[in-house]
Protein backbone atom coordinates (compact mmCIF):
# COMPACT_ATOMS: atom_id res chain seq x y z
CA UNK A 1 0.00 0.00 0.00
CA UNK A 2 1.45 3.64 -0.99
CA UNK A 3 -0.12 6.93 1.05
CA UNK A 4 0.40 10.29 0.02
CA UNK A 5 -0.14 13.03 2.34
CA UNK A 6 -1.86 16.42 0.66
CA UNK A 7 0.14 18.63 3.22
CA UNK A 8 3.23 17.09 2.08
CA UNK A 9 3.57 18.95 -0.87
CA UNK A 10 2.78 22.42 0.96
CA UNK A 11 -1.39 22.28 1.01
CA UNK A 12 -3.32 22.90 4.53
CA UNK A 13 -4.88 20.09 3.85
CA UNK A 14 -5.77 16.61 5.53
CA UNK A 15 -6.10 14.95 2.11
CA UNK A 16 -4.95 11.47 2.65
CA UNK A 17 -4.16 9.38 -1.13
CA UNK A 18 -3.95 5.04 -0.78
CA UNK A 19 -3.54 2.93 -3.54
CA UNK A 20 -1.30 0.12 -4.33
CA UNK A 21 0.44 1.72 -7.14
CA UNK A 22 1.90 5.16 -7.81
CA UNK A 23 -0.82 5.78 -10.67
CA UNK A 24 -3.78 5.31 -8.13
CA UNK A 25 -2.15 8.10 -6.24
CA UNK A 26 -1.77 10.27 -8.94
CA UNK A 27 -5.55 9.38 -10.35
CA UNK A 28 -6.57 10.38 -6.84
CA UNK A 29 -4.83 13.05 -6.51
CA UNK A 30 -5.53 14.56 -9.52
CA UNK A 31 -9.36 14.27 -8.86
CA UNK A 32 -8.74 15.61 -5.11
CA UNK A 33 -6.63 18.84 -6.48
CA UNK A 34 -9.29 19.42 -9.49
CA UNK A 35 -12.59 19.12 -6.96
CA UNK A 36 -11.02 20.29 -3.69
CA UNK A 37 -8.40 22.86 -4.85
CA UNK A 38 -9.95 24.45 -7.69
CA UNK A 39 -6.59 23.13 -9.77
CA UNK A 40 -7.31 22.54 -13.72
CA UNK A 41 -5.84 19.18 -14.90
CA UNK A 42 -2.89 21.21 -17.00
CA UNK A 43 -2.23 22.33 -13.18
CA UNK A 44 -0.98 18.91 -12.43
CA UNK A 45 2.76 19.63 -13.69
CA UNK A 46 5.29 17.18 -13.75
CA UNK A 47 7.23 19.34 -11.47
CA UNK A 48 3.76 18.44 -9.09
CA UNK A 49 3.43 14.81 -9.85
CA UNK A 50 7.53 14.78 -9.23
CA UNK A 51 6.87 16.37 -5.68
CA UNK A 52 4.04 13.57 -5.45
CA UNK A 53 6.26 10.96 -5.96
CA UNK A 54 8.80 11.98 -4.02
CA UNK A 55 6.20 12.26 -1.18
CA UNK A 56 4.46 8.77 -1.91
CA UNK A 57 5.68 6.46 0.78
CA UNK A 58 5.01 2.47 1.61
CA UNK A 59 2.27 1.97 4.14
CA UNK A 60 1.22 -1.23 6.25
CA UNK A 61 -2.03 0.36 7.08
ZN1 LIG B 1 -5.50 18.70 -0.65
Amino acid sequence: MLKFKCKDVGFDCGFVAKGKTQDDIFAQCATHATKDHGMKPEDITDDLKGKIKANTHKSWF
